[in-house]
């Protein structure tokens, strides 16, 4: 049985018993629908994206109170004077979806900025901000609220029984997780995973992980005013409180518990959390003799149960309990027929001069790490660049790849000077890099991080990758992923989660996903750490073809037959300073040298 199957079989059976369930229980599906949507959110948000939000329920209550205010209001009538009554609450989730739109890109600009536990702090202050606003703003009700709203209509069919509404809700529930689920499965779906402990390598790839932050919380916070606004219209009233930081707290508890990196899981999560406030509303006055919102209470230690036995919410035991019988699609995708082209780049000619590097100075404090480095590096050559530990040399590489800004100097890729620029300027004038402490997104297979690789040569967006008009270009990026990947001999495990690769190979993983991205210029800090001898040749081999294909290549190693027996050029640091420069032969014989690598124990 396929994950597919399972959904299929939930909505048919959803379906078939739709019509005689109790009223009691169609309600609460409803709420179930609801809370479902802002969840889903959150766990891309939180989830996937690694942003933390209490504020969730603000948005509800921006896409609730929106409508609200369009059907109710007397000057909104005056503005829409001319439109049927039917349309003013479609006119309320237009307006609803351009304001929350509007806030939540003005407030996560500001937010989005914030690192560590700022972040959700920040959604707290704006959370309990706009609880206020909707209190104190007369013309919304203030505390009392806004009632007397209209139910939905639909080509001239009233949605006002929950029977018919929670039909609407959850097609549109299921539309969304379709649409996420798509998302995650594109081009942009790997920048997004990437976002929360990859932003780094993910800007080295030439991802705009600001960019895709900001998009990830407005789309988070339109799926929450989508819900507020079809809440609107089944209360037929809002005030405040169901958009307060209490109820913002329960989203997040919905999104976690069940499992925030699972879409589903937020169905899950909602529906046990609805299921059980509930049961406790009803069982806790009684237990306690006295009334209160003591399920609140309840759920923080639930949550720190959860917390403690399965971090990763409910949703992962549930799939490894029913793994045995349910077998999710294979891995292994055959490319379309037709598949788009990718971005290709013109390698310039052999021996142009590619990178060039003057006077680069970098101090931390008081510590000179690079002191006036020079550097060319040519296309079609190998260069490396060598010294002891602590010489500067990753330093450095940081410098020439935009990861960091030097003190001093100057940087220039491909002729144009790169001041000030961000590293994913450098990957897009064909800069390609491997890192020293490894970065892969370790939960992934090879063939996802190579792919991600090749982000930059793509560009079907948000939309085409959730309505899965990205078919072709993704086939593309998949087979480029794939070459790069049996190139450098990784086909074995291509399917296989990257982190449970030994460390030696998943750096010639990161080599395929920076191949995959089409350089013109290959940057690898310790390529040859932790390879056995014969994956050494092979990595010296492909290098050498490489070279022979017009790539500049600039490696740092400490393996020095790896080095001597493949290097064009040599450069050497110490303290941050070259001290030589030359041919591997020149290099060798120099005092300087032999003296810094301690009397000549080079080879
Ligand atoms: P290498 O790669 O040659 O071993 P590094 O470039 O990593 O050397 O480090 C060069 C020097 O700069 C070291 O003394 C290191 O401690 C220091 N250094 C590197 N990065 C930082 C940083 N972000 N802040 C302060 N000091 C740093
Ligand atoms: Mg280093």
């Amino acid at each position: 049985m396929k994950p597919l199957h399972l959904v299929i079989g939930f909505i048919a059976l959803l379906a078939a018993v739709w019509g005689y369930l109790p009223p009691f229980t169609v309600t609460l599906l409803c709420y179930i629908g609801l809370y479902s949507m802002v969840a889903v959110g959150l766990v891309m948000l939180t989830g996937v994206g690694g942003m933390t939000s209490f504020g969730q329920a603000a948005f509800v209550g921006l896409g609730a109170y929106a409508t609200a205010w369009i059907c109710t209001s007397p000057q909104a009538a005056e503005l829409l004077g001319a439109l049927p009554k039917g349309a003013y609450p479609w006119v309320g989730l237009l307006l609803g979806l351009a304001v929350t739109a509007l806030v939540a890109w003005v407030l996560g600009a500001v937010t989005l900025r914030l690192s560590g536990h700022y972040l959700p702090l920040g959604t707290i202050a704006w959370g309990l901000s706009l609880y206020y606003v909707f209190g104190n703003l007369q013309s919304l009700g203030g505390f009392t609220g806004l009632s007397g709203i209209p139910p939905l209509e639909l080509f001239g069919l009233s949605l006002a029984s929950p029977r018919v509404l929670g039909v609407v809700i959850w097609a549109l529930l299921l539309l969304a997780i379709w649409a996420l689920h798509n998302l995650l499965d594109s081009r942009e779906g790997r920048a997004i995973r990437a976002l929360k402990t990859g932003r780094l390598m993910a800007e080295s790839m030439g991802v705009d992980t600001a960019q895709q932050r900001i998009k990830l919380f407005v789309l988070a916070a339109l799926l929450a005013a989508v819900s507020g606004w079809l809440y609107a219209h089944m209360q037929r009233f809002v005030n405040p409180t169901p958009f307060n930081l209490n109820i913002g707290i329960e989203y997040l508890f919905m999104a976690v518990v069940g499992g925030s990196g699972h879409l589903w899981g937020a169905v899950l999560g909602a529906t046990l959390i609805t299921l059980l406030k509930e049961q406790l509303q009803d069982w806790l006055p009684r237990l306690l003799g006295t009334t209160g919102n003591f399920e609140i209470v309840v759920f923080g230690l639930l949550m720190l149960l959860v917390l403690q036995r399965a971090s990763t919410g409910l949703w992962p035991l549930l799939a490894n309990a029913t793994r045995s019988w349910l077998r999710p699609d294979a891995p292994a995708r055959q490319p379309v027929g037709g598949a788009a082209q990718l971005d290709q780049r013109q390698l310039p000619p052999a021996g142009q001069q590619v990178l060039e590097a003057r006077k680069v100075t970098k101090r931390f404090a008081g510590l000179v790490a690079n002191n006036a480095v020079d550097m060319d590096v040519r296309a079609s050559e190998v260069h490396a660049l060598i010294g002891p530990n602590g010489a500067g040399k990753s330093t450095f590489f940081n410098m020439i790849s935009g990861v960091d800004d030097p003190t001093e100097g100057q940087v220039r890729l491909m002729g144009q000077d790169m001041r000030g620029k961000p590293s994913r300027a450098f990957a897009a004038l064909g800069l390609g890099r491997t890192f020293q402490h490894v970065r892969l997104l370790g939960e992934r297979s090879v063939l996802d991080n190579v792919a991600l690789g090749a982000h930059r040569r793509g560009h079907k967006g948000w939309v085409a990758s959730m309505l899965r008009l990205d078919r072709g270009e993704e086939a593309a990026v998949l087979a480029e992923a794939m070459r790069q990947i049996e190139r450098c001999g990784l086909a074995e495990v291509a399917h296989t989660p990257a982190a449970s690769l030994p460390l030696g190979q998943q750096r010639i993983v990161e080599i395929a996903r920076a191949l995959a991205g089409q350089p013109a210029i290959l940057l690898l800090d310790e390529p040859a750490a932790g390879l056995r001898h014969l994956e050494k040749q092979s990595l010296a081999a492909l290098l050498t073809q490489l070279r022979a294909e017009g790539l500049a290549i600039l490696v740092v190693e400490h393996d020095m037959e790896f080095v001597m027996n493949l290097a064009d050029r040599i450069t050497v640091l110490e303290f941050g300073t070259v001290i030589a420069h030359g041919t591997p032969a020149e290099v060798q014989a120099d005092p300087r040298v032999i003296a810094a690598y301690l009397g000549g124990d080079m080879l």
